[in-house]
């Protein structure tokens, strides 16, 4: 135990020896540790802030860099899309800009033209009137003479006169008074002629100078004319329905006029005058003419043309188409010659034109080298063929529900503003690429509406191949009675070519209104509603000469979209009722159902086709086989599910097919689609593939079931497009292929 003792003692005092020997040292060893481990962080710190220093230098600038870079690129590609903008800006200013040129040009030319001729025509009658080359033609007075009298007859005019009277009027006019011996000669001439229907003349000789030289005879109402005077007229007159070109110079022109006087061989026109007696209002009253027919076009001094409307015994009703402000009573009135006609052809095509064919869209004149007359037999039984190919319009509920035939007249017929110039101009431009012609004649409208339906067409490459004939609302009734007839002719000349033709009357409504007021003011009898007994034969005769011809006869096609627009959807008014018992059924549009938002606000029910199936293709008559019938189905019942709430299942389903029926129905303006894929819409719907879908999306629907089978089922799609009848195989195949995307819109829907 003290041995134990001793030893803690002495491993005591050593480890107190230890702990204050070691103090010092373990104090220095940690001192000079610590002390470097201080010298390694300042040194770790000094070289981090180096390090980060220097590193952010390096990422500024490399930021920076990549900065500039990403502008330089965005500033580039900017610029690139600037300049691609400008460039189009520039493109489209640049072509509009060279159309005004160009029709700036043509207007020019048309004008300096004009004027030209007028500018030759009184230089011209001064030249004559020197004394020098007056007394150069006075040489031919004796062969025109004997080149009258060897013409001179007696017309049926003269004839039923000299029932009545002894007497009849003979003029000899010349420019210089006349030697005695060519009186003689004419009096005795004309005595025999009169003595053998017991008649006798009565012999004036008169001297004009405005004849220039030669010399005319009028017996009754028919004149012989040898002047000068009338052929330099006819000079001008012909030049001026001369096709001038770039190469055409005034001396040129002028050249031609001074060529035929100097080579002056008399020759005799003959015609008839009569003198106006009364005018009023457009319309004038005349005297004369004795041989005169309806519809044929007159001249008045001055060169105003008119149209006769009326034979009366004692007076002859005309109507004027252009200003009248130059004609009084007493102004000579001449007998053209001619029926009432327009200028014919492709050249007409993209343009704008008024009734008598003559351009309004500043786009120069057009040379057509035909003309048709506006009033022309329809085809009669024979001449025609059944009506049997369809005429697309690209409407769904038309093509599906009132299907439309070449060379058949179907009625557009509603209130006013519920869409039926749009469905018009959708069928015109759904015509595209068919190789038809269509013809929109606008009647009674605003220059602005005429002017948008032309930019909308030209927008959708429609103009090519349609010709519009404007007689706005400020023309005069007779312009706007011929408008719709001129129309028609200018479609035959494609129809007798063996063309299809689409022509589109906007509107009848007031085209009845032009002939009431047309009438009224010939004093012609009034009828119901005030309109003359003949409106109905006005309508008839217009719309039958639409048709599609017999094979024999080019096997063209005439279809005709007439327009009529009612008061209050009173379609039993006397127009409406007219054009509906003329044309092969109608396309009624309500105001309600436009209001309602369903457009075309087409009503299914008073709706009709009488061609009916005949024109329609076989997919198309398979798929829309149902449709009226659930259409009608949903208008019964809709009416009775607004009183009740509680409605069985199977009218519930009758009313959801029937409303997303009526919702597929819908189409938006210039937004044609083609058989194929209104059958394919109407197929699905139908089908029940859209019963899971809200009504609200049926439109989408349709946009993408569409767009699927155009891009993805290229091979279903031209198969539905060739209107062939639906295989069974095909129906499953298509059933499945529809039912697979109908899952997918509405899971798509869903999600
Ligand atoms: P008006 O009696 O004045 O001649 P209208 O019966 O010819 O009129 P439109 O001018 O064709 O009627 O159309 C009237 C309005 O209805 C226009 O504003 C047109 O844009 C619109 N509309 C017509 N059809 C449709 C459609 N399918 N979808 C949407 N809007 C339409
Ligand atoms: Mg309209």
């Amino acid at each position: 135990m003290e041995h134990f003792i001793y030893a803690l003692i002495n491993f005591a005092l050593l480890a107190i020896i230890v702990f204050f020997a070691g103090r010092k040292l373990i104090a220095r060893i940690f001192r000079d540790r610590r002390e470097r481990i201080d010298t390694a962080l300042d040194e770790a710190e000094k070289a981090l802030s180096e390090v980060s220093e220097v590193a952010e230098d390096n990422y500024i600038a490399e930021a920076e860099a990549e900065l500039e870079k990403e502008a330089a690129r965005i500033i580039a590609d900017r610029s690139a899309e600037m300049q691609k903008e400008n460039r189009q800006i520039l493109e489209r200013h640049g072509a509009l800009l060279q159309s005004e040129v160009e029709s700036m040009r043509k207007d020019v030319l048309d004008r300096s033209r004009d004027l030209t001729l007028e500018a030759l025509h009184c230089q011209a009658i001064a030249l004559m009137s020197e004394k020098s080359v007056a007394e150069e033609f006075r040489k031919h007075e004796k062969a025109i003479l004997e080149k009258i009298l060897d013409r001179i007859c007696l017309t049926p005019g003269d004839l039923s006169y000299l029932v009545h009277h002894d007497v009849l009027y003979v003029t000899l006019t010349s420019a210089f008074p006349l030697e005695e011996g060519f009186v003689k000669l004419v009096e005795e001439r004309v005595t025999k002629m009169l003595d053998a229907v017991n008649g006798k003349p009565s012999l004036w000789v008169l001297t004009d100078e405005a004849c220039l030289g030669g010399l005319k005879l009028r017996i009754g109402d028919t004149v012989y004319d040898g002047t000068v005077s009338n052929s330099l007229e006819q000079m001008i007159k012909k030049l001026k329905n001369y096709p001038l070109d770039s190469a055409d110079t005034v001396e040129s022109v002028e050249e031609q006029l001074m060529e035929g006087l100097t080579h002056y061989a008399p020759s005799i026109d003959k015609y008839q005058l009569g003198r106006v007696v009364s005018i009023s209002d457009g319309i004038c009253w005349l005297d004369g003419l004795a041989d005169i027919m309806y519809g044929e076009i007159v001249e008045f001094e001055g060169g105003t043309e008119g149209m006769i409307q009326d034979i009366e015994p004692g007076r002859i009703g005309c109507v004027i188409f252009d200003k009248y402000e130059c004609i009084e009573s007493g102004t000579k009135v001449r007998r053209v010659g001619k029926m009432a006609s327009v200028p014919v052809g492709e050249k007409l095509l993209g343009r704008v034109v008024d009734p008598l064919g003559k351009p309004i869209d500043g786009l120069g004149t057009i040379w057509a080298e035909e003309t048709r007359p506006i009033e022309y037999k329809a085809p009669g039984i024979t001449a025609r063929k059944s009506v049997c190919a369809p005429m697309h319009t690209g409407i769904k509920a038309i093509d599906a529900l009132i299907p439309i035939g070449k060379g058949q007249r179907e009625l557009i017929i509603g209130d006013r503003q519920t869409g039926k110039t749009a469905i018009a101009l959708d069928a015109i431009i759904n015509q595209k690429g068919k190789n038809t012609v269509c013809i929109y004649v606008a009647i009674g409208q605003k220059d602005t509406t005429v002017a948008e339906i032309y930019e909308k067409l030209k927008a959708e490459g429609a103009m090519s191949y349609t010709t519009i004939i404007c007689a706005n609302a400020s023309c005069s009734a007779s312009i706007q009675y011929i408008a719709p007839f001129s129309g028609t002719a200018m479609g035959e000349y494609f129809m007798y070519a063996g063309k299809d033709v689409l022509i589109v009357y906007d509107d009848l409504s007031k085209h009845a209104v032009a002939y009431r007021e047309l009438s009224l003011l010939l004093h012609r009898p009034s009828g119901r509603e005030a309109y003359p007994g003949d409106v109905f034969y006005l309508h008839s005769r217009l719309l039958e000469r639409s048709a599609r011809l017999a094979d024999e006869l080019g096997g063209g096609s005439m279809t005709a979209l007439p327009i009529i627009e009612t008061q209050s959807g009173d379609i039993s008014a006397y127009i409406p009722t007219n054009a509906i018992s003329i044309t092969d059924g109608q396309i009624f549009l309500e105001t309600d159902l436009f209001n309602e938002g369903q457009r075309p606000a087409i009503n299914v029910g008073l709706s009709v086709s009488r061609v009916g199936g005949a024109a329609q293709t076989k997919l198309m008559k398979q798929v829309s086989g149902n449709l009226r019938m659930i259409l009608a189905q949903y208008r019964e019942l809709s009416t009775f599910a607004q009183f009740g709430a509680d409605v069985d299942e199977s009218t519930k389903a009758a009313l959801s097919s029937g409303e997303r029926m009526m919702a597929a129905l819908k189409q938006p303006r210039y937004a044609p689609l083609t058989d194929g894929e209104t059958a394919l819409v109407l197929f699905a719907v139908s089908e029940g593939f859209a019963s899971a879908i809200e009504v609200a999306q049926i439109a989408e629907f349709e946009k993408e079931l569409i767009k699927e089978f155009k891009d993805r089922k290229q091979d279903i799609m031209t198969c539905l497009n060739k209107g062939e009848k639906l295989s069974d195989d095909f129906k499953e195949r298509l059933k499945a292929e529809i039912g697979e995307f109908a899952e997918r819109f509405a899971y798509g829907r869903t999600a």
